[in-house]
């Protein structure tokens, strides 16, 4: 591949909760996973929230104080040494601050944020809060409740498109620690053009499953994240 002079590769990172595992956040479908714990339809859905939102705000407020918790590991922070000679993008299934605190600069977040409230009654109102609780009560300037800055099963993902423009311009991709089980979200490796060198990087998959779609890592991310940036790093001048 050419770029054309003084230009960076464009890179983008799509990640999911095996991203932040290591970090001691639990994944959703893993053995131990949240999802073990909790249904869907109980915590991550508008109905739920319609109907116990104390139950809600309750479950966020407990994966926000562990997000608060948790550092980011050995595979956000190499991540971070590619910034200086490719043109980086994180794009995050995760709503943990681990790649911002990491220090990527530019990370999309498709499914929210968890230190972040917004209104129930006007989504345009967005609050930082970090890791404080969201209680029932808590209002907006328009005088509606707050809930958590999350997707929801069932919701629009607003930054979607955005999203697949990253990808569709992607010269690299590296998947990391998504089961590309929740749509929208993992129609998003779809976009990327014919000639992008795209990898994926997970414990629990292998290559013959993705055939020379990917080439795949098996291993988790603090494994592997740290040595494929080197591989990246020497051919940074290929491109
Ligand atoms: P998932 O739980 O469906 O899949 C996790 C994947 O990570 C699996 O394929 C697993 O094999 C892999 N994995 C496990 N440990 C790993 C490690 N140490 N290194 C690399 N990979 C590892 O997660 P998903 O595909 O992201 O989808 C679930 C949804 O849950 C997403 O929408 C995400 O927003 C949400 N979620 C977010 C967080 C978070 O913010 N940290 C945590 C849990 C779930």
């Amino acid at each position: 591949m050419n770029l054309e002079n003084g230009k960076k590769p464009r890179l983008v990172v799509f990640s999911g909760a095996g991203m932040s595992a290591e970090s001691g956040v639990a994944t959703f479908r893993d053995h131990g996973g949240l999802w073990e714990q909790h249904r869907i339809e109980d915590v991550a859905t508008p109905e739920a929230f319609q109907r116990d939102p104390k139950l809600v705000l309750d479950f966020y407020n407990q994966r926000r104080q562990k997000i608060g918790d948790v550092q980011p590991n050995a595979a956000h922070k190499a991540f971070t040494e590619l910034e200086e000679h490719y043109d980086l993008t994180v794009v995050t299934q995760n709503i943990d601050n681990l790649h911002e605190r990491a220090g990527s600069k530019k990370v999309i977040h498709l499914h929210g944020e968890i230190t972040k409230a917004r209104s129930n009654g006007n989504p345009n109102l967005i609050y930082d809060i970090g890791y404080d609780d969201i209680k029932l009560g808590d209002l907006c300037e328009q005088g509606f409740q707050l809930r958590p800055h999350i997707v929801w099963f069932g919701e629009m993902v607003p930054m979607l498109d955005t999203a697949a423009r990253e990808m569709e311009q992607a010269d690299i991709l590296i998947v990391i620690g998504t089961s590309l089980n929740v749509y929208p979200a993992a129609g998003l490796v779809n976009y990327v053009p014919p000639r992008c060198t795209s990898y994926l990087v997970d414990p629990n998959l292998s290559q013959e499953e993705f055939g020379n779609r990917f080439s795949v890592r098996t291993g988790t991310a603090v494994d592997i994240v740290p040595g494929l940036v080197k591989e990246l790093l020497t051919q940074k001048n290929n491109w």
